[in-house]
């Protein structure tokens, strides 16, 4: 019974994320296609008409691109990994992006190891997806403070802008599907990051205040290290 109950809970989700797509997606496609008939009648190529359908495509683009990520159960693998490392995989990439917005990161890494059982392109397109956040809050530029700690059998990983912060009658609703507060956002990547970090059985909280900052914590359980052999006396 809980089980039909929790697959019927999956299914209305699924729905309702499907008709959302479809929503999202069309509303593009119609601007595409009305140009394209504009441009098949004018037989002049109108340059302004054709970067219009470029950027509505896109748009097309990135939703699909963030559903992808959600939609490759075959690809799904768990591997034993340091949150370290791919945490600095990612900082690494995004390094180039960041320096373009005048921001840096600014990092704060426990020197224990931080082993955890985790898909890892999954993974990192949760701190892709928060650190791009953290970047869109500082137009004028900054810092963001990243750290790693274990805290018990867990491992804490925050992420902290100086940004623009969340006006607190948006807060609940961020993380819905397409909810978003930004011109050109698709309003997916809370709701997707969220949706990793809770098949990884971990947990994700967002603090944040007006023009002071926002903080984003990923709570994953950890993985003991290797016990060490046991020393036998001579
Ligand atoms: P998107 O970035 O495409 O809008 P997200 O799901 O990543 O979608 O975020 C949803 C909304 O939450 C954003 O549009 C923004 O309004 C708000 N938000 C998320 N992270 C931050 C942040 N670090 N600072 C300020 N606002 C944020
Ligand atoms: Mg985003």
């Amino acid at each position: 019974m809980e089980e039909l109950l929790r697959r019927s809970e999956k299914l209305t989700t699924v729905g309702q994320l499907a008709a959302g797509v479809a929503h999202e997606i069309r509303n593009p496609l119609t601007t595409l296609r009305g140009f394209l008939q504009l441009q098949l009648q004018s037989k002049k190529l109108n340059t302004s008409h054709v970067s219009l359908m470029l950027s509505e495509l896109d748009r097309i683009n990135l939703i699909v691109g963030e559903f992808l990520i959600l939609a490759k159960p075959q690809a799904i693998k768990f591997v034993t990994k340091d949150v370290r490392d791919v945490l600095q995989d990612v900082l690494l990439f995004l390094n180039s992006e960041a320096h373009l917005h005048n921001i840096v990161f600014r990092t704060v890494i426990t020197e224990e190891e931080c082993l955890i059982s985790c898909e890892e392109n999954q993974l990192k397109q949760v701190f892709i997806n928060l650190l791009k956040n953290a970047i869109e809050a500082m137009p004028g530029g900054g810092s963001v403070h990243i750290s790693i700690q274990r805290k018990g059998a867990s491992i804490a990983i925050s992420i902290t802008d100086e940004g623009i912060g969340i006006p607190e009658e948006m807060i609940s609703k961020i993380g819905d599907p397409f909810f978003t507060g930004k011109e050109t956002g698709t309003g997916l990547g809370i709701m997707v990051s969220q949706r990793i970090i809770n098949s990884h059985q971990g947990t994700l909280d967002i603090q944040s205040q007006v023009n002071v900052g926002t903080s984003v914590k990923v709570t994953l359980p950890g993985m003991k290290a290797e016990e060490e052999p046991v020393k036998l006396e001579a």
